[in-house]
């Protein structure tokens, strides 16, 4: 299988390539030629295979340069006992017409442990198939959670270094001792004085910067990308998709065939887009609920057809998702449009230039068969928290609270009571302050982190994560803070340019 630019200017490359470089070199992302596709029978007998064999019967359909074996060579170093437990990714029945799927058994407690611990095993590999001499800089901007999961996948692995920025005021107390504490010979964790999309588009710059790119060059690095926009990171999250259908098959919780739909908590556009890929390749789905916080940029813009970032930023109880610029929805304009490279390159010109653009009505429609915007405040995500807790003794992280409540508002709307799978995003143990006020009281959200986790776990009798207990007695190894306009420099310094 080969792989395309959103924005058309660029060679076809195989999926090694698209692995390795992260970027376009016509600063769009790289998408599949052309989606493989399963009968519904391939599709539900997933439900006999383990999670690493369902992850290697999706990632074998992408990623044709790797072979069977060394896929699951990846999958099996990825998603073993030790780092994901025994269920790597259960579906829990939360009410009659619901289920969540909680995606956050990784070491990090967040979903994006599902992408990050298998992509430096994919990279590896594919840096040794395209011939790469080059060492491997993987530059990152993180909203709290990829920062950790990436750190934690790429600490100490051969021929790379990671270099990761987090807004300095923007992730939760937990967040912030995970990355700080970090560990390795080829980390740096460094916070910026802004906001995620500060940190993300300052990574951005530096990936285009062709004087920094040559200067690198020199030295024997070359920068790759961990965050959403590489394709290794959403290729393993199609897998959950299957997996969950599949388990919902199994359980009894539908027939097969039955349509579904998904609720998803969204920042970047990357985990709902893995859905609707899932989709393309023949996954009965009816509808994609696409959940925003306060920063209603994509609920907006699936409701009108108009993307418009020039808004008030606001840091809300879901930080992961306080992002008014989402990547990959880049891609989903590329497949919308059936591949029109030129006007996604347009609209992406004017998102640049304006922050602004229109995608127009036929366009908006397509948009509004597949996709369901709805947002969802700070006071609702907490009741939200607060009462399932109380009615159906589930515990969710506010991410996850805000897809909870979006399905909700789906279902209010459209009378439309299909069952649905939410997506659990996060532990709640990671965003311990928001969940014990919201399932607590006022007084516990006060307590110092540790003793929250240790009350929440009094309240819910969820186990704390093991990594997240360890953290309090580790000691913080990065201190550095700098202006956002300050990252290149940092970078240069990091890697002795
Ligand atoms: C990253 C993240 C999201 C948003 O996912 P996208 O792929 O960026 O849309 C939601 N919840 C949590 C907890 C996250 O870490």
């Amino acid at each position: 299988m080969l792989f395309v630019s959103t924005r058309g200017k660029t060679d076809l490359v195989c999926s090694a390539h698209a692995i390795t470089r992260g970027l376009a070199d016509d600063g769009g992302l790289f998408v599949p030629q052309k989606f493989p596709e399963l009968s519904l029978g391939e599709i539900v007998s997933m439900r006999s295979m383990t999670y690493k064999e369902r992850a290697v019967a999706i990632l074998s359909l992408f990623l044709t340069d790797y072979t069977k074996e060394e896929l699951f060579e990846c999958a099996d170093a990825a998603y073993s006992q030790t780092k994901f437990g025994a269920e790597p990714v259960p579906l829990r029945k939360v009410n009659e017409s619901t289920d969540v799927l909680e995606l956050w058994h990784g070491p990090t407690s967040a979903f994006k442990d599902m992408a990050l611990q298998i992509l430096p095993h994919l990279l590896t590999k594919a840096i040794a198939k395209t011939g790469e001499s080059n060492k491997v800089v993987i530059l990152v901007a993180t909203s709290g959670d990829t920062g950790k999961a990436a750190l934690e996948g790429f600490a100490n692995v051969k021929d790379t270094e990671i270099i990761v920025f987090y807004p300095e005021d923007g992730v939760s107390a937990i967040q912030k001792r995970q990355m700080l504490t970090q560990a390795g010979d080829n980390v740096r964790v460094i916070g910026i004085q802004g906001n995620f999309d500060d940190a993300q588009r300052g990574v951005k710059e530096l990936f285009g910067d062709t004087a920094l790119e040559e200067e690198l060059q020199r030295k024997g690095y070359v920068f790759s990308s961990a965050n959403s926009i590489n394709w290794g990171r959403l290729v393993p999250q199609i897998v959950y998709y299957f997996s969950a259908y599949s388990d919902a098959v199994a359980n009894g919780r539908i027939k097969a065939g039955e349509k579904i739909n998904f609720a998803v908590p969204t920042g970047n556009f990357g985990d709902i887009l893995a859905g609707y890929y899932a989709k393309l390749m023949g996954l009965p789905v009816a509808k994609f609920i696409c959940a925003s916080n306060s920063n209603n940029v994509l609920s907006d813009f699936i409701n009108t057809g108009i993307y418009d970032r020039r808004r008030e930023f606001y840091k809300t109880v879901s930080p992961s998702m306080d992002i008014l610029v989402s990547s990959n929805l880049e891609r989903l304009l590329y497949s919308i449009t059936e591949d029109d490279a030129a006007k996604v390159s347009e609209w992406m010109q004017q998102l640049a230039a304006n922050g602004t653009y229109n995608v127009g009505e036929k366009v908006n429609n397509r948009i509004l068969e597949e996709f369901f915007g709805a947002w969802v405040d700070e006071l609702e995500t907490k009741e939200t928290i607060g009462r399932v807790f109380n009615d159906n003794e589930y515990l969710m992280d506010p991410h996850t609270a805000v897809a909870w409540r979006a399905c909700e508002k789906y279902r209010l709307v459209s009378s439309d009571d299909t069952y649905c799978i939410v997506l659990s995003t996060a532990s709640p143990y990671k965003f311990s302050d928001v969940v014990l006020e919201a399932a607590g009281s006022e007084e516990d959200a006060k307590l110092e982190p540790f003793d929250g986790l240790r009350k929440l776990h009094a309240l819910s009798g969820l186990p704390i994560p093991e990594p997240m207990l360890a953290m309090e007695k580790m000691p913080i190894l990065h201190q550095e803070v700098i202006e956002s306009a300050d990252m290149k420099k940092a970078v240069e310094t990091a890697l002795k340019l």
